[in-house]
């Protein structure tokens, strides 16, 4: 079971994300567990106040450093393997394998950031700063469904049928190939022969060509991290020849 703590001060933002479909099924079935904590409620003042002016002047708010670390030391759990993240623009961007890597956490710990982002001094607090992408987004709320989703799925049970997680794109280092189902044709689009020819043997070769072919062409850097076996290699080879794909020097 996976225990996620969010920090935030807008708890309401994650009743309805948290509360649909999978992720929802995960924590009726006690897979995984949220609890979203109000970050007003560890600040000090009758006013609640958990941002101020940055200091040597200038534009916004930063929250502040004291309500955010009392809230991190009574949320986590001194039994549990905890990881606690902050959600910044300025962390290392997040992917599968990052996803994979927190997955093996008892407790992930989320931190999210507003208005111009945290007093810097908050950084002595985390273990991970991340990032979901290098655009600037209003808060960490929506970063933070991110990162708990992703990890979710990765805990066996949550999807049902794991050999969907095993074949996802990422998990491979390469994406996943293109799928189709009924009807067989639309419009003047059919579906490939050979996912209606029932030989299991061509569907899974077909998949495989169509998975790195996919991958060369939308995005050959996932190629350098993937662990190719001959047949893979061969594939690529067997494109490079026909469409004349550059291909960097390690696939020669
Ligand atoms: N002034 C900050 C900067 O330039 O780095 C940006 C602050 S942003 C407006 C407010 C909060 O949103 C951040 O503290 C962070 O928690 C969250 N946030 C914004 N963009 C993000 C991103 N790409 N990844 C993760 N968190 C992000």
């Amino acid at each position: 079971m996976v225990q996620f703590d969010i920090i935030t001060l807008f708890p309401r933002i994650f009743e309805s994300p948290l509360q649909e479909s999978i992720i929802k099924k995960a924590q009726q079935k006690g897979l995984i567990n949220i609890k979203v904590h109000n970050l007003r409620d560890y600040t000090q003042d009758k006013h609640r106040t958990a941002d101020d002016s940055p200091y040597g002047g200038g534009a916004g708010m930063v929250m502040k450093v004291e309500p955010i670390v009392k809230a991190v030391e009574a949320v986590k759990a001194a039994s549990k393997k905890t990881r606690t993240i902050l959600t910044t623009p300025q962390g290392t961007v997040f992917d599968q394998e990052t996803a994979q890597s927190l997955s093996i956490y008892d407790q992930v710990l989320i931190i999210c950031g507003r208005y111009e982002g945290v007093d810097e001094r908050v950084l002595c607090f985390v273990d991970e700063e991340i990032s979901v992408g290098d655009y600037v987004l209003t808060g960490g709320e929506i970063p933070a469904l991110l990162i708990v989703d992703s990890i979710a799925r990765l805990v066996p049970g949550v999807v049902g049928d794991r050999a969907c997680v095993l074949e996802d794109t990422f998990s491979n280092s390469l994406l996943k190939y293109p799928q189709y189902t009924r009807p067989s044709k639309f419009r003047k689009f059919a579906v490939p022969d050979v996912l209606i020819s029932g030989d299991h043997k061509k569907v899974k070769q077909w998949r495989k060509a169509e998975a790195i072919k996919k991958t060369l062409r939308r995005r050959p850097d996932l190629l350098k991290k993937a662990a190719l076996d001959k047949e893979e290699c061969e594939i690529i080879n067997k494109i490079k020849k026909t469409e004349r794909l550059e291909l960097n020097n390690e696939y020669n």
